[in-house]
């Protein structure tokens, strides 16, 4: 069975893994000209690391562990008042995202085949297949399309309507840039707050370079998504008073050409799949960077997704509805998670008292509810490679 994947940013390139262990025929196309490196870090809770494990690459996400220790939190003058546990952050392991991606795409590209900078434009279905048309390439048919193209889909939105209908905003807005590590931390990081709004600095790639965010609680905003110019000045708007290092960041986000901007937002949905098509990743489900949970829920879904279409000999119908029943629960608790984070996300000047709190609590809260990974049977990894 050909399989086409739009996405090869997390969950994307883990499917195509887990359908060519199983035997199927993925193809991956990616708006990107090339796999998207550096961004920021994520993190891997619980399960997540069992399927890093199963795919046989954990050790190599194990190798680029951001390894960071507690960070400071500074007052506007510069003064650290607070110390914030690392447990908080950084998860049970935490890596850049594009680390990830990239380690996901070398784990695939030899018996998957890659299209990068392009993006589908039209997709028809009908009893032999799904007619698909791309904004470069020539058309094709595939028996069956996986949306993994994430919160601003557009499998998604070709398949089910606008994204409007489907996307709630948190009301806050993130963003992030690459820039030196001009502080010299050493896996560690500094955050700033004040009401409504944050910034923080963390240190990446073994101290050789840092990350920087701003954050700012807002209701929706009107802009031009695509306009990096446009985003930059408003955010510059937003922390033109502030204090701590916010006006040096200012003037190195200017200069950033990895500036990531967006809304944390979350996608509801009543069903995932429609006919042949079906979502993974944050394109069905996102629960928001404030849920710690969009890379786990990622790769989980990948796993089940492909599994499920094994187990099933292809059949898409009874595939699709598996692999549903089994995530649904797991994703609602995240993305309860998130909107709870979002709620308290701007704390302004906490206490040591209650950062503390928050960090006991965390074990147990950023576990969320357990999912209970099947083992579905696979052909060794040789043999696969080989396949089809
Ligand atoms: C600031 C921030 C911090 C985060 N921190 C964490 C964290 O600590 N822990 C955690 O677990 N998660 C975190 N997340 C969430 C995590 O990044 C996502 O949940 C995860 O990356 C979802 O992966 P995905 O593959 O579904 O989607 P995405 O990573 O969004 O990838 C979508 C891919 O599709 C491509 N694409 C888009 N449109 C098209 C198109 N039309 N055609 C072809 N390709 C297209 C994109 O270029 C991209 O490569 C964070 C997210 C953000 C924004």
């Amino acid at each position: 069975m050909n399989i086409l994947i739009s996405g090869a940013s997390v969950a994307g390139p883990a499917l195509a893994y887990w359908l060519r262990r199983h035997g199927f025929t993925p193809t991956v196309v990616e708006r990107a000209e090339q796999v998207r490196d550096g961004g920021y870090a994520v993190d891997f809770r619980g399960e997540a690391l069992d399927v890093l494990d199963r795919m046989g690459i954990l050790d190599q996400v194990r190798a680029l562990d951001t390894e960071m220790s507690d960070a400071a939190l500074m007052d506007g003058d510069g003064k650290q008042y607070a110390t914030l546990p690392a447990v908080v952050f950084a998860g049970d392991l935490e890596i850049l995202k594009g680390d990830l991606t990239r380690i996901l795409y070398e784990a695939t590209r030899d018996d998957v085949e890659y299209v990068f900078g392009d993006s589908i434009a039209s997709l028809e279905e009908d009893e032999t297949g799904v007619h698909v048309t791309f904004e470069r390439g020539e058309p094709r048919t595939f028996d069956l399309v996986v949306g993994a193209d994430g919160l601003h889909s557009r499998t998604r939105a070709l398949t089910f309507g606008p994204e409007e209908q489907f996307i709630r905003h948190l009301g806050i807005y993130t963003a992030i840039f690459s820039l030196d590590n001009y502080l010299g931390l050493t896996n560690t990081g500094q955050l700033y707050s004040v009401p409504g709004k944050a910034a923080n600095i963390f240190s990446a790639r073994h101290n050789t370079e840092a990350r920087a965010a701003l954050h700012f609680a807002s209701d929706p905003l009107e802009y031009d998504r695509r306009d990096v110019a446009e985003h930059k000045r408003i955010v510059a708007e937003r922390f033109a008073d502030d204090g701590w290092q916010v006006p040096r960041l200012l003037r190195e986000a200017a200069d950033a050409q990895d500036f990531y901007f967006d809304a944390n937002a979350q996608v509801e949905m009543e069903r995932w799949s429609k006919g042949r098509v079906v979502l993974l990743g944050d394109a069905g489900y996102c629960a928001a960077p404030t849920s710690g949970r969009g890379t786990s829920q990622a790769l989980i879904g990948a796993y089940i997704l492909a599994g499920e279409l094994a187990a099933a000999g292809g059949e898409h119908t009874a595939a699709y509805a598996a692999y549903e029943q089994q995530m649904r629960a797991y994703v609602s608790e995240h993305q309860q998670a998130g909107r709870e984070g979002a709620k308290h996300f701007f704390m302004g000047t906490p206490t040591q008292e209650m950062l503390d709190m928050i960090a006991a609590g965390m074990p147990e809260s950023v576990r969320g509810q357990a999912i209970r990974l099947k083992d579905y049977p696979v052909a060794d990894r040789s043999t696969a490679a080989s396949a089809g």
